[in-house]
């Protein structure tokens, strides 16, 4: 889009209303679409003329949608899906098939850890789990023959590790891989991750995006600048002929959105997760407030980690908007502008007086949510990591008494108000 700033863009980018057509996004309610010729239809099939046929492939809300996002990221194209774990694995499953394995930084939302570990295993795609803080030659090191890609998260959920970008990005690239990024926690309005070098970026919509809990949705962005002719035996499915479309070749026939073609004309087409246009059109009005949402976020969340750290109640907290914090330095380079709503702390007492506090509060409500306008709070090794074990949950960055809290866009006296009360109850 002309270069508007990013602001203008939340409210602007991927869809531009002709002379009469509606201002407002229309929801393209509409399984198919219509056609006079029988030669136009096959043409669409074929991925000879670009246009709609079923919304399992595609639908114009939906697609304005993703071009916003792939605006806001600052990518080449953008691919919605019906939730952030199909946007991973359909991500994942792209350039990977049975026999092929990638490298994962191990700080990870619970759901992703149990696609790479348990489901994707079970498909013949293995993983290698690498601490979030490995140095170029520790990822190098994890590399073997039939490695696709290198994955991380911007900022981890829940454990708050910031992925070093640039230097994964740099690791990857020199051994010929790509580098995915999900960056549900931060949005472009925090971090762009393309600027420091990622390749794919991916993303729970249902987070901050949508940002007021109605919907789940995830979405894919490509930065068009990964040179896949430049390994085209290791991703053979972008750069060799597609007989499922009759010798399509992506790259050759699709440029710098290749990634993103293959997603929706092959994977959407077979395993179909696209999301409802309804919801689609949800997601682009908390897109339209992301700018003035995310920041107000991440200013309450500081005030909120900093009445923690000085309350005698509160053992640790994590937040790394903190000086001191394990993850001061890469906020300050990655997330200059304020981090994400999200912090995690422990009250004394552990595990019981968790329970205690969280049960006692009254404006932030328990829910198995995070990046919701409404401040909300977890106990992930009750709730999101139940099924890990204790030496997973070590790897995955939760310890048992952690709390974790997403503030919202309340009050922020009434925010802390509410913590103090609750904190009484420990
Ligand atoms: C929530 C979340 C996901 C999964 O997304 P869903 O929309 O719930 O499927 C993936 N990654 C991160 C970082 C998340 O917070």
């Amino acid at each position: 889009m002309d270069n508007y700033s990013l602001e203008t863009n939340c409210l602007h980018a991927g869809y531009h209303p002709g002379n009469g057509e509606p201002r407002v996004l229309p929801i393209t309610q509409s399984t198919t679409f219509k056609y006079d010729s029988t030669e136009q239809m096959g043409r669409l099939f074929a991925l000879q003329e670009a246009g709609y046929f079923y919304t399992r492939l595609a639908n114009p809300t939906c697609d304005a949608v993703a071009a916003k996002i792939a605006a806001l990221e600052g990518g080449a194209g953008g691919v919605l899906t019906a939730s952030g774990q199909a946007a991973i694995f359909f991500a994942i499953m792209n350039i990977c098939e049975s026999g092929d394995h990638f490298i994962s930084a191990s700080a990870l939302y619970g759901g992703t850890f149990n696609l790479f570990s348990v489901t994707l295993k079970k498909m013949g795609v293995s993983v290698t789990f690498i601490p979030p803080d490995s140095d170029e030659d520790t990822i190098k090191a994890a590399v073997k023959p039939n490695t696709k890609l290198v994955y991380g998260e911007t900022v981890a959920n829940p454990a708050l590790n910031i992925l070093d970008i640039e230097t994964f990005a740099k690791a990857a690239h020199d051994c010929g891989l790509p580098l995915f990024v999900d960056n549900t926690f931060p949005t472009p309005v925090l971090c762009r991750p393309f600027e420091w070098g990622a390749d794919i970026v991916i993303h729970s919509t249902t987070k901050y995006m949508d940002g007021h809990a109605t919907s789940v949705g995830g979405c894919i962005v490509d930065s068009g600048r990964f040179d896949w002719n430049a390994y085209p035996e290791r991703f053979r499915g972008l750069t060799q002929a597609d007989d499922s479309y009759h010798g399509v070749v992506y790259t050759r026939d699709f440029g710098k959105v290749a990634f993103i073609t293959k997603v929706t004309a092959q994977l959407m087409r077979d395993l179909g997760s696209s999301p409802a246009p309804m919801n689609a059109f949800l997601l682009n009005l908390g897109l339209e407030t992301l700018h003035l949402r995310v920041p107000r976020h991440a200013q309450n969340a500081l005030a909120v980690a900093i009445f923690l750290k000085n309350h005698p109640k509160v053992s640790w907290v994590k937040c790394p908007a903190l000086e001191g914090d394990t993850q001061y330095g890469l906020s300050c380079k990655y997330l200059p502008n304020g981090v994400p709503g999200v912090l995690s702390f422990g009250v004394v007492g552990g595990r019981e007086a968790a329970v205690s506090f969280m049960d006692a509060l009254h404006l932030a409500s328990i829910a198995t949510h995070v990046c919701d306008a409404r401040t909300c709070v977890l106990h992930p090794a009750s709730h999101t990591h139940r099924q890990l074990s204790e030496e997973a949950l070590e790897i995955a960055g939760v310890r048992s008494d952690m709390i974790r809290l997403s503030v919202g866009i309340e009050g922020i006296n009434d925010i802390i108000c509410d913590l103090d009360q609750a904190l009484s109850f420990v």
